[in-house]
């Protein structure tokens, strides 16, 4: 299989996955682009995926199913208007012969999932390169405990995010870990990805755990900037990304 990104909108990465003349798109938030390129591929669509309900995700999906009638696979708890095949957390799905497996990864919205199978995360708005996404439904616990739950995956595991924010979300990590030396490469890593017109991700695992410091709970540098955000020591993991999150959402 080979996964490609399509660029939607300003910042969007639709994932394509490729196998055998077929493709699945995930979170076709335009319709256009993903026409565009099965005219060009010749390739023919087989099944969309969905993260959350979030029109940058689910916008282009009428279009598609209107000319492509295949079955749309989604969060049991939400996008009810385009999700035909609603999926649980655990639950498990093949897409052109490969399966993955459903997590519910509640905080950005109610009923965020993501799509994991050993090597690839799509995991839409929950996880950026370098940061995650706003808690706009769920509570900072319920997104604390999402993260937790990728940063339990093996760490080779490529990170599939529906943004192009790396860049933006480096800038602030940097103000949280100023004394991070991973993080000082890695952004020099993105300026030149960028800079050659390269999308920054899939990032794995590994270069977040060593970078994003809104799964670096336990790192010495995010829980003293979380100290200074909250005015005293947080008093366990969850707080100290609470407090990361909410010193992102203040500025
Ligand atoms: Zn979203
Ligand atoms: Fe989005």
């Amino acid at each position: 299989m080979q996964i490609e990104p399509i660029p939607a909108f300003e910042d969007n990465y639709i994932w394509a996955l490729r196998h055998a003349g077929q493709v699945a798109v995930i979170d076709p938030g335009e319709a256009q682009p993903v026409l565009r390129f099965l005219d060009r591929s010749g390739e023919h669509l087989a099944a969309i995926l969905v993260t959350h309900r979030h029109g940058d995700h689910i916008g282009g999906i009428a279009e598609l199913v209107a000319r492509h009638p295949v079955p749309v696979y989604g969060p049991a708890l939400e996008a009810a208007e385009v999700v035909t095949e609603p999926l649980q957390d655990g639950e498990r799905l093949t897409v052109l012969g490969i399966d993955f497996e459903v997590l519910h990864l509640p905080g950005h919205t109610r009923g965020h999932v993501a799509y994991y199978r050993p090597g690839s995360l799509f995991c839409g708005d929950v996880l950026f390169g370098a940061g995650c996404g706003r808690v706009f439904e769920g509570t900072l616990d319920e997104m604390h405990a999402s993260l937790a739950r990728l940063a339990a995956l093996p760490p080779e595991t490529k990170i599939y995010c529906a943004h192009e924010y790396t860049q933006s979300c480096l800038r602030f990590a940097q103000r949280v870990e100023p004394d991070n030396p991973a993080l000082g490469r890695r952004i020099a890593a993105v300026a030149a990805q960028r800079a050659a017109g390269e999308p920054s991700v899939p990032s794995t695992l590994a270069e977040e755990l060593d970078t994003n410091p809104f799964l670096r709970w336990r790192s010495p540098g995010v829980i003293a900037a979380a100290t200074r955000w909250l005015g005293r020591a947080p008093a366990n993991d969850a707080e100290t990304f609470a407090a990361i999150r909410l010193w992102r959402d203040s500025l």
